[in-house]
């Protein structure tokens, strides 16, 4: 499925790698599984990871049981048309699979 996501490759790069692991009942909300986003340490690069490679790593675990979503009260987003389903298109942007 093609997308607008402009991809970028880095290489001898620093920075932070938040991993999302989204339970099934996610659904709808993110991607249920796994999938990656990179913030450079300069705060200057940045998006979803669909390869990576590296040398050396720390890694933390943080298991969240709640989180709050807040939803724009801009009239563009009030008329948005929400009920298209986009899952197949949102996988693709954030795990590179088809
Ligand atoms: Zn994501």
């Amino acid at each position: 499925m093609a997308t607008d996501q402009i991809e970028f490759n880095y290489e001898n790069i620093k920075g932070t790698i938040v991993a999302l692991d989204c339970p099934d009942y996610m659904d709808g909300l993110n991607t249920p599984g796994r999938h990656f986003h990179f913030v450079s340490d300069d705060r200057t690069k940045g998006g979803h990871i669909l390869e990576l490679a590296f040398d050396s790593s720390e890694a933390e675990f943080d298991a969240t049981q709640g989180f709050d979503m807040c939803l724009s009260d801009d009239t563009d987003f009030q008329e948005m048309e929400l009920s298209k389903d986009v899952n197949d298109a949102i996988k693709k942007v954030e795990t590179n699979e088809e």
